[in-house]
């Protein structure tokens, strides 16, 4: 389509705010953006002359951010008002999860698990998310993965609508499905792996390929797998997958070493997670031994992999992580850990000292069964407790860093060429300059997409 000069005007914005955080240089302050359909055409001090007419959105008190990236979550548990609470044992409260998703069964599940996936979507994006991993379960339709909806009270002119899509072009959010199989019993590994499959295939089709029609990179072609555990999911299971990764250059991800009684298990059969295995598990299955080091391993195999939690991973283990960083990165959660921990105190997670070692960290929200919430700014916030640990570094963990491991060249930092899908931070207050970052973390109040800013001037 050839576009006649109003309407290239119109699909281009100018956005001036007060802080523009590329993460790749220093923050500008008094920042201008310039995006044309959901890409960056410029990004600096002085708005240049050629950019004078084009419609120009001043932002007091706001801070620019790349759009954040939500590398561990379960849609499906969106409907949770509030977590389901824990006693002291973590398989117990997984089997509280899985009594919950049996609750409704037919139809009713159906409409319910898509209604909670739609309403933990909308609430993703309207707290700053963009991408977000997806662990799904069946029942589970690719129609499921709506475009959010720009909320009633700021949805307004036709004029308003084509300037918020010069900052998003066609997508404002994007989920990658990570279909979830367990072997524990022959008959769910048959299930859940013709399942997986069947995600796979769907996911292949044009129609749900979420590429991107601005840029030449499609923003997100990976195919995903997740192996659920090790007392749900057999070494073997893990290696098929991870030689599948390889083949489809597809991405691994795992919840490996979340809990005490996970690594007990693994290393003697120990209760509770033996005696609550018992009528699930078939012989095969409960033959198989193997350690915690033999998981990591076949992790390490994957083409991209993500390790959600590793929580409990020892010194050697880390080690062998840091020497695979381009491929694999641990999916910390933070208010999770604290939902499993409230004895210990988050100021007590060594993640600063892992950062040091090499080791590679993202952010998850996990689901709302164990996080009162999605907001990835939230989790970001809960981590400014933990010692030694810079507001870059916080900050990387959502943006540059998960961009980096998976590849997207035009995400994750704000740079000219790479996607405008900001996020925006209201400020509460004037920003420190000495670690500006943490500044910014602490007076910055919520997250939000930077579209749901641009109302009529
Ligand atoms: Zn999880």
């Amino acid at each position: 389509m050839l576009l006649t000069k109003a309407n290239k005007r119109m699909s281009t914005i100018a956005i001036h705010a007060d802080w523009i955080f590329s993460l790749t240089s220093t923050p500008i302050p008094n920042g201008w953006l310039v995006a044309h359909e959901g890409v960056i055409e410029f990004l600096g001090r002085e708005l240049p002359p050629r950019f004078q007419s084009v419609p120009i959105r001043k932002l007091p008190n706001t801070a620019l951010l790349p759009g954040l990236i939500n590398a561990h979550c379960h849609l499906e548990f969106s409907d949770m008002a509030n977590p389901i609470e824990f006693h002291g044992s973590f398989i117990a409260w997984i089997q509280s999860v899985v009594r919950h998703r049996a609750q409704a069964n037919g139809e009713e599940s159906i409409e319910r698990r898509r209604m909670a996936v739609a309403r933990g979507i909308e609430e993703s994006y309207r707290s700053g998310t963009r991408i977000l991993f997806d662990t799904i379960t069946a029942p589970w339709s690719p129609d499921w993965i709506q475009s959010p909806s720009i909320p009633q009270e700021l949805a307004s002119s036709p004029e308003v609508g084509i300037l918020r899509h010069a900052l998003t072009g066609l997508s404002r959010f994007y989920v990658v499905p990570i279909p979830e199989t367990l072997d524990i019993h022959q008959s769910r590994g048959d299930e859940t792996i013709a399942f997986a499959r069947r995600v796979h295939e769907q996911m292949g089709e044009p129609k749900n390929r979420q590429s991107s029609p601005t840029s030449s990179s499609s923003i997100m072609p990976r195919l995903a797998i997740s192996p659920h555990a090790p007392y749900t999911a057999s070494r073997n299971l893990v290696r098929n997958w991870t030689a599948w990764s390889q083949s489809n250059h597809g991405l691994v991800s795992m919840h490996l070493a979340e809990s005490r009684e996970e690594m007990e298990w693994l290393a003697e059969r120990a209760e509770p997670i033996e005696s609550a295995l018992g009528r699930f598990r078939d012989q095969a299955f409960a033959r198989q031994s193997s350690t915690m080091q033999d998981y990591v391993d076949a992790m390490l195999e994957a083409w991209l992999g993500i390790i959600a939690h590793g929580n409990y991973l020892d010194e050697s283990l880390l080690t062998n992580l840091s020497a695979h960083r381009n491929h694999v990165a641990i999916a910390h959660c933070p208010r999770t850990y604290r939902h499993f921990h409230p004895d210990r105190s988050t100021q007590n997670y060594p993640l600063a000292e892992r950062l040091r070692r090499g080791v590679r960290h993202l952010v998850g929200t996990d689901s709302r069964a164990s996080n009162p919430d999605l907001s990835v700014w939230s989790e970001m916030q809960t981590m400014l407790n933990y010692p030694g640990i810079s507001g870059e570094e916080i900050i990387a963990m959502a943006t540059r860093e998960p961009a980096d491991l998976l590849g997207l060249a035009d995400f994750g930092t704000l740079a000219v060429g790479n996607r405008s899908l900001c996020t925006a931070i209201p400020l509460s207050g004037t920003l420190e300059q000495e670690d500006i970052y943490r500044s910014l973390l602490t007076v910055g109040k919520s997250a939000v997409p930077l579209e749901s800013m641009i109302v009529e001037s």
